[in-house]
């Protein structure tokens, strides 16, 4: 099967912060991609615009470094690479000064869709809005796209989202969450409401409980300063857990279309209770044998922020109630692995009196390594010998019945700038949920707070700490293993 690729209008995609970590790693070899499969019209253009004194031929050389350390395969196409950098342009811009901003006005063109995609800090994000309409160069139907981290509480989410609403629309907003554009988390809910089979079994009648790990073997030295202000709970619960939570535990939405979808989302934060202390534990990695402790990465030897957090969550609607959500994430742990599993319950009697053992049926969606999808069933065991039964993996990604040497393996990044450029935004985070989501995030991190909770230390290449698996043990249940 030939992957379909959609054709979208010619476009002028502005990257503040172009010449940053972000652009450099996803972002412009994402966009190369694109350009690859065609989908970038020939007169469309990219314009970076950061800090940085260069001029367009030294910004394309800068991203042709770029494609070539962190591109994929298609590094090696010079010639399409060639035709992508002669669509690139770079303008200096100071975010909180006069400097390129007229240089950047006198390239824009009102008759394209026009996209900023703000990758830069967010202290600079009111700056950068208010300057494109000082300048006349955003309009009505331009888009902003904005990265992570989205305030750090309520109070600065709220802020930031007024800052914003003085100079744009909700509809021209475009909130990054990355987890949400990955071809699994579709995926999900192609299986959810494209089949009949799952949704008469996705509630508490049938599932026994739901566990989220997002687990990462990265420490986090190099950006220790920054991450010790954060913690887990703001820089991966409050945003990408919390989506995954959202899709995983929504309502059918009347149709696939952005409100749609996001006002089901919004519901089931609003119906998350608040998390009871000992439903919760924080963790911090420990020093290894070549490596550091949190404490030392951050360089902090007082820290009390948690590099690993896993909890129990609850939703209180008629759906949910009584079966628990258990979230985990961390760094320095034993593999990067990313999964969202579902737990259905035991059958209430067995007929097959050889069998003594207890049988769940699970559904897993991989997030990374290996995005995909396998449903546990419970068969026979082959052979003479009786009734025996065993657990095996129904592999759902279809790669074969697809013919997977020719499905595009589309990075999250991309798929999403395609829907900005598209003007789809189903998977972006409305401003009432980023606000919702922090709402229910501020009281728990202020309980710690208020309490001096201190964290657990766990080993590195561990799964954490130890009452993370008591979590679960005390309800005589266990997280799934943590493999790449
Ligand atoms: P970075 O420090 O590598 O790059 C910052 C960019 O902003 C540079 O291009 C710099 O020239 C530009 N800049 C800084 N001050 C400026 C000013 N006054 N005027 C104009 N341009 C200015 O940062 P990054 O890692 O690329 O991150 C960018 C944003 O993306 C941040 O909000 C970050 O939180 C977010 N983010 C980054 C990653 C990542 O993997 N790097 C992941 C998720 C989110």
């Amino acid at each position: 099967m030939v992957a379909r690729v959609i054709p979208v209008n010619t476009f002028d995609l502005v990257i503040f912060g172009g010449t940053g970590d972000l652009a450099r790693r996803k972002i412009l070899p994402g966009l190369f991609r694109r350009f690859l499969s065609g989908q970038m019209p020939a007169d469309s253009r990219v314009i970076g615009a950061a800090r940085s004194d260069l001029n367009s031929a030294g910004y394309r050389d800068m991203v042709r470094a770029a494609i070539d350390e962190f591109g994929g395969d298609e590094k090696a196409e010079t010639k399409k690479l060639d035709a992508f950098l002669a669509q690139l342009e770079y303008v200096p811009v100071d975010a909180k000064g006069d400097g390129g901003w007229k240089e950047l006005a006198a390239l824009s063109r009102t008759d394209v869709v026009r996209a900023f995609y703000f990758s830069v800090a967010p202290s600079l994000f009111g700056d950068l809005a208010e300057r494109l309409h000082t300048h006349g160069i955003a309009g009505p139907k331009s888009r902003i796209v904005v990265e992570k981290p989205f305030g750090r509480d309520l109070d600065s989410a709220k802020e930031l989202n007024a800052t914003l609403a003085q100079h744009f629309d909700e509809s021209q907003i475009y909130r990054i969450d990355h987890y949400l554009g990955k071809e699994t988390v579709q995926n999900l809910m192609a299986v959810r409401f494209g089949n009949i089979l799952f949704e008469p079994l996705w509630n508490n009648h049938y599932v026994d409980h739901i566990q989220i790990t997002v687990a990462e073997t990265v420490s986090v030295g190099g950006r220790g300063a920054y991450y010790d202000r954060s913690g887990a709970m703001r820089d991966m619960v409050q945003n990408h857990l919390m989506q995954l939570l959202c899709l995983i535990a929504m309502e059918p939405p009347s149709k696939f279309g952005a409100d749609e979808v996001r006002d089901e989302k919004l519901k089931v934060i609003r119906a998350l209770q608040q998390v009871e202390p000992h439903h919760i534990v924080r963790g911090q990695y420990d020093a290894g044998k070549d490596t550091q402790s949190y404490r030392e990465d951050a360089e902090n030897p007082r820290s009390f922020t948690e590099s690993f957090i896993a909890m129990r969550c609850e939703i209180a609607n008629w759906r949910w109630s009584g079966v628990p959500f258990y979230l985990r994430t961390g760094k320095m742990l034993k593999a990067r692995s990313s999964e969202i599993t579902v737990v259905f319950k035991e059958l209430g009697h067995s007929i097959f009196e050889d069998d003594d053992t207890s049988h769940q049926n699970t559904l897993s969606i991989r997030l990374q390594p290996n995005e995909g999808m396998d449903l546990q069933v419970t068969i026979k065991e082959p052979g003479p010998g009786g009734m025996r039964l065993v657990d095996v993996p129904l592999d759902m990604t279809f790669a074969e019945a697809l013919g997977d040497t020719d499905i595009e393996v589309t990075d999250a990044y991309e798929r999403l700038i395609m829907d900005v450029i598209r003007g789809n935004q189903t998977l972006f985070m409305r401003g009432d949920e980023v606000e919702a989501a922090w709402g229910w995030t501020d009281p728990i991190i202020q309980g710690w707070e208020a309490r001096n909770d201190v964290p657990k230390i766990y080993e590195p290449g561990s799964s954490g700490p130890e009452d993370a698996m008591m979590l679960l043990h005390r309800e005589n249940r266990k997280w799934r293993n943590i493999k790449a």
